[in-house]
């Protein structure tokens, strides 16, 4: 037994992320990264990397935010056309719930001016009916299906990228909410020949239906307990930041528009009760109360006095009301949230909600009072997967920056111990992972993370700066810092 002296330090169990897409945030380590950019710094900076690349080839970024420019005017494919003339240009938006492209991205993909557009989508105009250049929703895909699959790079490279980077910030399983099927096999091999060291439980992304796969219901604890197929992945609507959330009411910055959703009520149901009749979980995309509201119910319906025991997912459940927090509280459902994301967000959801139902955005607190778990992730590669920031998000309700002074909705905070709640113990059940996972006890996987300095001890204002000093999975150390 090999004795490792802390020096005082603190060990917590090994945190999880519950919500992340791996291959993706992998992919993003290599992107173009724009945010915080304005419009023409942004168009620039693809510019000089457009100027690198052969003529023709796409060149795919991420990471404006058209809330942080003057005017919060949406950007406009001229720029872009100045910038990269000779290279279809993509960049996602930071939530990736629209994108941005020049012309020759647009018309490789075959978008124009009377295109229609899919339900749950929208093509941005000109006055004269000109694509402007931005995307929301589903059209995405238009260009997506135009863009070399992960952007040309190696997805198991890819997915070692992001694994390094999650064991450096103290992650010891991580759940991939939208595995896709080429994925799956791949990763499936590389864990059984015993390459990535994380514990990955994926749920799978899963329409059409995917019999060969999902057929047998779960398979958890794969590969000595680091690889599970855990269930499916759906996605009812969009996101606040491209105002593509399905809500019950009008955009308070946008009258007359309610954002979209991609089922109807009976279609939904069907798809649930194809998951549920396979014994899988079901994790569905809500952020929207409206879509929130339609998968609740959906779910209660489909599962009836069973609820509780299938532990069905709400992923992000950004907005709902007392009235709904009870009804999903009350069958057992399990808020899956990003608190990082609250960082970006308290910057945008106020006018996008106004006074009024500001309320029901990110009520934590309310959850809780409820006797909810909630489990906690980072939807990277929409924000960093460093837990330690998502914990700090939690419990400060406020931007690295320490913005708002007075904290964004404060009451509904979390404490430290339950933001490592949601980090540890409530996604380890939630994985039905109880008995090994999210605890530090005899019996258990000894899965856990050296931090820096004790979170309970620190003062609010400090936990931003917390770091991770050491990973250990499986009673083995799997990453070190340099600072240790
Ligand atoms: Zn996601």
């Amino acid at each position: 037994m090999e004795v490792i002296d802390l020096n005082g330090r603190t060990a917590v169990p090994g945190l999880i992320d519950s919500h992340s897409h791996l291959i993706t945030e992998g992919v993003r380590l290599s992107q173009l990264d724009v945010s915080g950019k304005s419009m023409e710094e942004a168009a620039a900076m693809a510019g000089a990397r457009a100027a690198a690349l052969e003529p023709g080839a796409w060149l795919h970024g991420r990471g404006w935010d058209q809330n942080l420019w003057p005017g919060r005017e949406w950007p406009h494919r001229s720029a872009l056309d100045r910038a990269c003339p000779r290279n279809p240009v993509v960049i996602d938006r930071v939530d990736k719930h629209s994108v941005w492209a020049n012309t020759m991205a647009l018309e490789a993909a075959g978008v124009w001016p009377g295109m229609p557009c899919p339900p749950g989508g929208e093509i941005a105009r000109d006055p004269d009916g000109t694509p402007s250049g931005v995307l929301v929703g589903r059209v995405m895909r238009v260009l997506y299906a135009r863009m070399p699959l992960w952007d040309g790079l190696d997805p198991m490279e890819a997915f070692l990228a992001a694994e390094r980077e999650m064991l450096s910030f103290g992650l010891t399983s991580v759940v991939d909410c939208g595995t896709r099927k080429a994925d799956f096999f791949l990763l499936l091999d590389a864990y059984r020949n015993g390459v990535p060291r994380l514990r990955f439980k994926a749920f799978m992304q899963s329409e059409p239906w995917e019999e060969e796969i999902l057929g047998n219901g779960p398979a958890r604890g794969l590969c000595a307990g680091r690889f599970s197929l855990d269930g499916v992945k759906l996605f009812s609507d969009g996101s606040l930041g491209s105002q593509s959330a399905w809500m019950t009411e009008d955009y308070a910055d946008r009258p007359g528009h309610r954002g979209g959703h991609n089922y109807r009520d009976a279609d939904l149901e069907e798809a649930m009760g194809w998951v549920r009749d396979r014994g899988l979980q079901c994790a569905i995309h809500v952020i929207g109360d409206a879509a929130s509201e339609q998968a609740v119910r959906a779910m209660g319906r489909v599962l009836g006095k069973g609820a509780r025991d299938r532990r069905w997912r709400l992923e992000h459940f950004q907005v709902f009301s007392e009235a709904l927090a009870r009804e999903a509280v009350g069958l057992g459902l399990v808020p899956s949230i990003q608190s990082v994301g609250l960082m970006t967000d308290l910057h945008m959801a106020p006018d996008r909600l106004g006074p009024a139902r500001i309320a029901d955005a990110y009520a934590w607190r309310r959850l809780l009072d409820l006797g909810s778990v909630i489990i906690n992730g980072s939807d990277a590669p929409i924000e960093t997967p460093d837990p330690l920031k998502g914990i700090y998000a939690a419990c400060a309700r406020r931007d690295l920056l320490w913005r708002p002074k007075e904290g964004f909705r404060p009451g509904d905070a979390m404490t430290v111990g339950e933001a490592l709640m949601s980090y540890t113990a409530w996604p380890a059940w939630a994985c039905f992972c109880e008995g090994e996972l999210g605890s530090l006890g005899v019996g258990k996987r000894a899965d856990f993370a050296v931090l820096d300095r004790d979170l309970c001890e620190t003062p609010l204002e400090e936990l931003r700066h917390a770091k991770a000093l050491m990973t250990v999975i499986g009673g083995c150390p799997v990453w070190t810092s340099p600072d240790f």
